[in-house]
């Protein structure tokens, strides 16, 4: 089974038009249920622009508003679970998260909408500085300013509604600023520094951080989080090799309890030896073989569901 905690099959939907059922994207639900899927976390990320002359916030709600249309046409299919409680096994369940809410601009009546949509996870920047906090970035500036007086209050009141808050894009000052209240929290999608560098993943530090919260790393599959790959380099390439890697250093660092899956679907390019929800069981299979049956059931579904519950 499979617990995915990242996908960004909302917005191209919603740019590209298409069916949540079937379509050429990564993920369809057609695929989900014949690759064993448990859950698929679908999240809002609401893109600055558009061509529909609408606000961010308009988008964000057409973005929702998609995502209910959709579940609704297929619900002959799926579950929309607001926490781990209603999802049922036997069934495709889905998960509403929203990641970055820069378009709610600090505004109570647009975060009291957003709530009333029930995610259950929440990020409070995507690779944008907003009011809430400043994004993961090479700025070393940016890397170390973290939550605003409106990001612990925003963190607060989600924590208020079960809603966990999820670190990946976040800067490394508000991992730490996260990691010093209560609050549940986790990396929907993100990988690990030590292994590739880019400032998207996670230090080993975080990482023990997170395991010692009781949170998750989600394996995401987009090239430069999983391989230090020259732009130009032929073999350019998003790897099972790597992903093993990744896994492997999350649990010699963080105990076999953190790592999970957010395979960053649909919001990724290039070349994938994984492409799309048809090839989860390529991926685990390996898994299977480089990890045994238990802990590969950790990775793949285990451990994102006792997070979530
Ligand atoms: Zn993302």
């Amino acid at each position: 089974m499979i617990i995915d905690l990242h996908c960004d099959t909302i917005l191209r939907l919603w740019e590209d038009g298409g069916s949540l059922l079937s379509n050429g994207f990564h993920v369809d639900l057609e695929r989900l249920v014949s690759s064993g899927y448990l859950a698929e976390c679908f999240a809002i990320f609401t893109p600055e622009e558009n061509s529909r002359g609408l606000t961010r916030f308009e988008t964000m709600r057409s973005l929702h508003d998609l995502f209910v249309t959709e579940m609704d046409r297929c619900k002959d299919i799926v579950t929309v679970c607001r926490d781990a409680s209603e999802i049922e096994s036997g069934r495709l369940n889905v998960i509403l998260t929203i990641e970055g809410m820069a378009a709610t601009e600090g505004l109570d009546d647009r975060i009291e909408e957003v709530f009333s949509w029930h995610p259950a996870i929440m990020s409070l920047t995507w690779n944008e500085v907003n009011v809430y906090a400043s994004p993961q970035s090479t700025d070393e500036a940016t890397m170390r300013s973290g939550l605003t007086r409106k990001g612990f209050e925003l963190v607060e009141r989600a924590a208020e509604k079960g809603i966990a808050i999820d670190v990946s894009h976040l800067s490394d000052k508000g991992f730490q600023d996260l990691m010093s209240i209560d609050a549940k929290v986790l990396a929907t999608h993100s990988n690990c520094r030590a292994v590739a560098s880019s400032t998207r993943n996670l230090t080993d530090e975080m990482l023990r951080a997170l395991a010692e919260k009781g949170g998750v790393a989600g394996l995401n599959l987009c090239i430069p989080f999983l391989h230090d790959f020259s732009l130009d380099d032929p073999a350019r390439c998003s790897r099972v090799d790597d992903m093993v890697l990744h896994l492997r250093h999350m649990i010699d660092v963080g105990g076999e309890d953190l790592p999970a899956l957010g395979t960053d679907f649909d919001g990724i390019g290039g070349r994938l030896e994984i492409d799309g929800a048809g090839d989860m069981p390529i991926l685990i299979e390996r898994l299977e073989k480089e990890f045994g049956t238990a802990v590969t059931e950790k990775i793949t579904f285990k451990n994102a569901l006792r997070f979530l519950s």
